[in-house]
C-alpha cells in the first residue's frame, strides 16, 4: 500500500508524461495538456470527458462555469476539491469540444488507468456519457443509469449527469443534486 506521498510522486510522473504526450493528434491543437489533479490519496474520483476552452487555456481540470457548478455538487456530497481527484478521459482538448475518437480515447487511456491504479478511490464517478460508455458500459445510456451504483474491480462506480449537460437542461439539475445527495449516504456508510 503506498503512502500519500508515494502516490503523488508517481500522479506528478504521470502528470509530466502527459504535458508531454504526444500520442495522438490532438497534441498538435492544444494550449495546455490536463492531466487531472486532487487528492493522491481521494476516496472519490471524478472522471469527465475532455478539457474544454478553459481547462485547455489554465492546464487545469473543471475550471469553466461547469467547474463552478461541480464545486456546489461536491459540496452537497459534503466533499471539498481538496479531497477528491478529478481526472478526464482524454487529457487533451479536442477542436470545438467535439466527441473523444476511439484511437483517441485508446491512446490516452493508459494515463488514466495508471491515475486510478495509483490512486485506488473507493469510488469513480462517471460524469456524463463518454465516460460511462468508456469505462463502464458501452452504449449505456447516461440518462437511464445516473444516480445507480455498480461495483466493479473492486470499487463502486457511480455515473452521474454531467454539470455542463445540467447547466444546459434544467431538469437535469435535481436528478443531479438527489444524486450527490445520494452519493454522500453512500460514502458515509462506507467509510464507518
Ligand atoms: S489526448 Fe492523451 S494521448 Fe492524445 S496527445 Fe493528449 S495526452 Fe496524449
Amino acid at each position: 500500500m503506498l503512502d500519500k506521498a508515494a502516490k503523488q510522486e508517481i500522479l506528478d510522473e504521470i502528470a509530466a508524461q502527459v504535458r508531454g504526450c504526444t500520442r495522438c493528434p490532438l497534441h498538435r491543437s492544444r494550449s495546455n495538456a490536463v492531466p487531472g489533479e486532487g487528492n493522491p490519496d481521494a476516496d472519490v474520483m471524478f472522471i469527465g470527458e475532455a478539457p474544454g476552452h478553459y481547462e485547455d487555456q489554465q492546464g487545469r481540470p473543471f475550471v469553466g462555469n461547469a467547474g463552478q457548478l461541480l464545486d456546489r455538487l461536491l459540496g452537497i456530497a459534503g466533499l471539498g476539491r481538496s479531497d477528491v481527484f478529478i481526472a478526464n478521459i482524454l487529457k487533451c482538448r479536442p477542436p470545438k469540444n467535439r466527441d473523444p475518437g476511439p484511437d483517441e480515447r485508446a491512446a490516452c487511456s493508459e494515463y488514466l488507468d495508471a491515475q486510478i491504479a495509483t490512486i485506488q478511490p473507493l469510488a469513480i464517478c462517471l460524469l456524463g456519457r463518454v465516460p460511462l460508455q468508456t469505462l463502464l458500459e458501452p452504449g449505456g445510456s447516461i440518462t437511464r443509469l445516473h444516480g445507480k451504483p455498480q461495483e466493479k474491480d473492486g470499487m463502486l462506480w457511480v455515473p452521474l449527469f454531467h454539470p455542463a449537460a445540467a447547466l444546459h437542461r434544467a431538469d437535469y439539475m435535481p436528478q443531479l443534486e438527489e444524486d450527490m445527495a445520494n452519493l454522500k449516504q453512500i460514502l458515509d456508510s462506507r467509510l464507518e
